[in-house]
């Protein structure tokens, strides 16, 4: 192994960084409908108990999109975006034990403290001592980032749509370093929330049917969890004929275009499931006529949704009578799991490329050419956009 050794003037930089924070370039939101620009900012050292990371990659997740576009969850600007990447560790906090100088860590925006009522039952991945933060602040109620004197918020844990973010370090995962960087960025938000969510949140049995609405990442995760499962019959809804092929490659066994018939897609599913409906269905969509058409494409009585998408209206209409037939509709974040405890395991396959993470990889920007990723994301092909740091 080769042992890197710092020069004076290395040594020097690296001190005015750790004391005194740094000038680095970031994507920031200044306000609702402005999209985002690339500005210089400055990040603080961490406090005693958080960790600055350099980040290697990051990616765009459809929560950043709502972020930009005014999210009833986020309400505070200026913004400094984006919540999936992998970084490494640069400078720890006095206090933080769990990673060193150097690590491979993925952030995330929820804490699993293996102590309280919900992390020991097994019933929720929504720790009680530590809840999922939406004051786009750090834990003490201040923030890492400012540009030209002005604060900036984060929706999720930190900002990773920039050189340098700094993030508690009880929401790090960490990874090895061989792990790739793109995929490592998949895996701390999207994909993970639907592989999750076949996982943990509808525990999926061997032989049971599913369809999932919307084949974007989270949706892709969903059919993956559920293939992994042996769920034998996996059926893809979307309006893009292009997802035909993509929730294939993950265990898709077929696939619906709504566009391309008068019936709901209720209906349609359940054509496909001897007239009854599935027995799980997961709503990736965050579109608000799309909640009772899940459900609706369940069996009554035992049918199981899970809602993944959030769209930016803060309450959705819900057909009464789906529901009142016996069907479950269960909320989630991060696909019910457990960062500590289930993260692991998804980046474990990751690297045994037990899922073609390669497929989601479709368009790639420099950070400093953030502004054309939204672009691209409006093209049919279109999965995910990576943004090389
Ligand atoms: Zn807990
Ligand atoms: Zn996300």
């Amino acid at each position: 192994m080769i042992k890197y050794i710092r020069t004076r003037k290395e040594w020097l930089i690296l001190l005015i960084r750790v004391y005194h924070g740094m000038e680095i370039s970031a994507a920031v939101c200044w306000k609702v409908g402005e999209g985002v620009k690339v500005e210089e900012i400055q990040v603080d050292p961490p406090k005693a108990t958080e960790v600055r990371l350099k980040m290697l990659c990051s990616s765009i997740c459809h929560t950043d999109i709502s972020s930009i576009q005014g999210s009833p969850m986020f309400n505070f600007y200026p913004l400094a975006l984006g919540h999936e990447g992998v970084g490494v560790v640069e400078t720890v906090g006095d206090e933080v034990k769990n990673v060193k100088e150097g690590d491979t860590v993925i952030p995330t925006y929820i804490e699993e403290c293996q102590e309280c009522e919900n992390c020991i039952s097994g019933k929720s991945n929504l720790c009680m001592t530590c809840p999922v933060r939406l004051t786009g602040l750090m834990p003490d109620n201040t923030s890492r980032m400012s540009c030209r004197g002005q604060r900036l918020y984060h929706p999720s844990s930190c900002a990773t749509w920039s050189e340098y973010t700094v993030i508690d370090a009880k929401l790090l995962v960490k990874v090895d370093p061989s792990i790739d960087p793109a995929h490592a960025s998949f895996i701390s938000c999207g994909f993970s929330t639907g592989y999750g969510a076949a996982w943990k949140e509808a525990k999926v049995e061997s032989g049971s049917s599913v369809a999932v609405f919307g084949l974007g990442a989270v949706g892709l995760g969903v059919i993956s969890g559920a293939k992994m499962l042996g769920a034998t019959k996996i059926i893809g809804i979307d309006i893009n004929d292009m997802k035909r092929e993509k929730g294939e490659a993950f265990g898709m066994t077929r696939f619906i275009n709504p566009n391309n018939s008068d019936k709901s897609s209720s209906a349609l599913v359940k054509e496909l499931s001897g007239g009854m409906g599935v027995d799980y269905s997961f709503e990736c969509t965050g579109v608000d006529p799309l909640l009772t058409e899940s459900l609706e494409a369940t069996k009554v009585g035992s049918g199981k949704t899970i809602i993944l998408g959030l769209g930016n209206e803060p309450y959705v209409s819900l057909g009464l009578f789906t529901i009142a037939f016996g069907r479950t509709l269960k909320g989630s974040m991060f696909g019910g799991l457990k960062p500590k405890s289930d993260l692991p395991l998804i980046a474990d396959k990751c690297i045994n490329q037990e899922f073609p993470l390669q497929e989601l990889f479709t368009h790639e920007v420099q950070l400093t050419d953030i502004e054309q990723a939204f672009e691209l994301l409006k093209q049919p092909n279109c999965v995910k956009v990576v943004i090389k740091i």
